[in-house]
């Protein structure tokens, strides 16, 4: 008899989540967590962003308010008041957490785990040392920033340090062209802080529609951003209160912090997995089948530790699906198909589907359908700043295969054009669509031309 029919690894997204369900099924769960309930997401990650987000953009409406008549004194913003604000939201979300897990009747444990075999958890927390056994057993232990190894490099932060600094930093370097860069940059920028980018390749967002990655680049640019391309730390030195980066273009930039948001490892190291026959994939993942199974058949994982998309909804998808394997309707999995994202930067990212350039890759034949504009709140605000939207239709077929948004409320609004790609609409039906007036996405239904654009098979 196993002390549990499932043990989790992990209180992140996707552990509450296949936890939850897994006991509401029927199933005797357990779950340990060495850190916070919440996981990365809420207590480190999403959440917390979100927040320091929605106080960065104050500065900008500030800035706006004497477009529409009001007349301020010059606010005062306190950092040590945000960031205990935010740490009392994030408090209320991890009790909150914790309550979900306490009445679903899953058996929260303060430790670290550790599989010693298949079936064997050993438990490491406050309270000693303890062994549980499991006949199914999740891993969801989520990831790890990582950090290059240069010299100097125990001198810079990353975003779970950012998020507790006793002071905002006069002025930063912010190392990386990902979603935590860009998302941190507009952060620390809004809130008032001098802000270097610094990114390897030639332009932020790899993997992003050009138009989105050119279009936003040029807005940091724009808000005083310095976005030095082509470019990387090749060492940092402390003098009293400075750093010194030298650069691999040969100069050297002095900052009060440097954050790394250089991408995450999956978090797999001291879990035992070895003991217990779980084998890695290339990348250093938890290699899983599509019903998130390791290779160790009673063991699964799912989540950012197994690196294939690491979103929190996926996450809370797999974690269903497992669920639902094991103590619901049968086996289940997830569709990775038309996965809407969000950028948090500022101006703000919303996309789904593909890019023009996959789109061409896949299709062949696409037509594009382009809109860029100053929003109207902008206009009386006299603010420089503009909105892209774009639609990428595949021409033999009609479809929307991508749907793409830099500017406000980006992401609110892909949130309802996922549905309409994930529903396969074509461009007809977003044409036979009435528009919302006046609204910035009323564009995604006004596109009537397709912008000229050398075809593969011209
Ligand atoms: P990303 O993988 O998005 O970006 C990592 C960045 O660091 C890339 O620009 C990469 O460059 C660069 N980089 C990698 N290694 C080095 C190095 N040695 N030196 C210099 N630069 C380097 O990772 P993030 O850390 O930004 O985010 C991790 C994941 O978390 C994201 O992929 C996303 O899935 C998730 N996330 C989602 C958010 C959201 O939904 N809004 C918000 C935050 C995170 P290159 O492009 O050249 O490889």
């Amino acid at each position: 008899m196993y002390s549990y029919d499932f043990f989790v690894i992990g209180a992140g997204s996707g552990g509450v989540r296949a936890a939850r369900m897994a006991a509401q099924m029927g199933a005797r769960v357990g779950i340990c967590e060495d850190y916070r309930v919440g996981g990365t997401c809420v207590i480190r990650g999403c959440v917390p962003k979100k927040l320091l987000v929605y106080a960065s953009e104050f500065s900008g409406a500030f800035q706006d308010a004497p477009g529409f008549g009001w007349a301020a004194a010059a606010p005062a913003f306190s950092w040590s008041e945000l960031i205990a604000a935010k740490d009392r939201e994030i408090d209320r979300l991890n009790g909150l957490y914790i309550n979900t897990l306490k009445n679903a009747g899953v058996t929260l444990h303060q430790a670290r785990g550790r599989l010693l075999d298949r079936h064997t958890i050993e438990l490491s927390g406050p309270e000693g040392v303890t062994t549980v056994s499991a006949r199914h057993i999740l891993i969801a232990a989520g990831a790890w920033p990582v950090l290059p190894e240069i010299p100097g490099i125990s001198h810079a932060i990353t975003s779970n340090e950012a998020f507790h600094l006793a002071d905002l930093p006069r002025r930063i370097a912010i190392v990386g062209g990902g979603y935590i860069a860009v998302e941190f940059v507009g952060i620390f920028n809004g809130l008032g802080s001098k802000v270097t980018q610094l990114y390897r390749g030639e332009q932020i967002l790899r993997g992003f529609d050009r138009d989105l990655r050119d279009g936003l680049a040029a807005e940091l640019v724009k808000k005083g951003i310095d976005l030095k391309l082509n470019t990387n730390v090749a060492a940092i030195e402390r003098q009293g209160d400075t750093l010194r980066l030298a650069l691999t273009s040969g100069s050297t930039l002095e900052v009060d912090a440097v954050m790394f948001a250089t991408g995450r490892m999956p978090n797999t190291r001291g879990l035992g997995l070895e003991a217990a026959g779980v084998a890695l994939g290339k990348n250093g993942e938890v290699a899983v089948d599509a019903y998130f199974r390791t290779s160790a058949d009673n063991i699964f994982a799912v989540g950012d530790v197994i690196d294939r998309v690491a979103l929190t909804p996926v996450a809370i998808k797999e974690g269903t699906a497992v669920a639902e394997t094991l103590y619901g309707k049968g086996p289940a999995t997830v569709d990775y198909v038309n996965i809407p994202t969000a950028v948090f930067s500022q101006p703000q990212i919303g996309t789904v589907g593909l890019s023009e350039e996959d789109a061409r890759h896949e299709y062949g034949d696409i037509d594009v359908y382009q809109a860029s504009f100053r929003p109207m709140k902008f206009t009386l605000a006299g603010r420089d700043e503009r909105a892209l939207m774009k639609l990428i239709v595949d021409r033999a077929s009609d479809r929307v295969v991508g749907a793409h948004m830099m500017g406000p409320d980006a992401a609110e609004i892909i949130q309802g054009l996922a549905i309409a790609l994930k529903a396969g609409a074509r461009k007809a039906d977003f044409d036979a669509t009435v528009a919302v007036h006046p609204s910035a996405a009323e564009e995604f239904v006004l596109m009537r031309e397709p912008v000229a654009r050398p075809q593969a098979a011209e």
